[in-house]
């Protein structure tokens, strides 16, 4: 719906302002979400985003993290991983590199991701990948956190 629209300067056609903005959520192998929505919270790399219609237009990276967005009272969650995410006034669209929404986490399969990953960092092992145990830590605990969100 239409709720008004923004001055522009002089001459320039008026920017229009709703009360909803599309939400793509994309991955190398699929698209996750293709959506309509009327807030969102992003991952974004310094921190989390609050995203609303209307919103100025940025790019960012993306952490780690848990992308939420609600639409008609309905909050999807999903646990993303790395990628970059574009904001503009009426869409926001995230490319990530993992992306799985709340209802096809495997639950199990992050335990033991999570416990895996634990098991490296305490090892004390040169032969560890540190960062990469780190990062897998990270995503399984994130998956974990989102899959309780059903
Ligand atoms: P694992 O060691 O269990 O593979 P991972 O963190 O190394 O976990 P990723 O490399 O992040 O896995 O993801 C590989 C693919 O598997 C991606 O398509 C991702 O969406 C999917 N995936 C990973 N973990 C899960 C899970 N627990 N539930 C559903 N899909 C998952």
């Amino acid at each position: 719906m239409r709720l008004g629209a923004l001055r522009t300067a002089k001459g320039q056609r008026p920017l229009t302002l709703t009360d909803t903005f599309q939400i793509e959520i994309v991955t190398p192998d699929k698209m996750v979400v293709k959506d309509v929505a009327e807030e969102a919270q992003i991952p974004g790399k310094n921190g989390y985003l609050g995203i609303l219609p209307g919103h100025a237009p940025l790019i960012t990276e993306l952490a780690v993290g848990e992308i939420s967005y609600r639409n008609h009272d309905i909050t999807h969650h999903l646990a993303v991983a790395w990628g970059f995410a574009e904001v503009l006034p009426d869409k926001v669209t995230i490319l990530a590199e993992t992306a799985e929404r709340s209802d096809e986490i495997d639950a199990k399969r992050a335990q033991q991701a999570k416990e895996r990953a634990e098991q490296r960092l305490k090892s004390g092992s040169t032969d560890v990948d540190y960062a990469r145990a780190e990062n897998a830590l990270q995503r399984a605990e994130c998956r974990l956190q989102v899959c309780e969100k059903k």
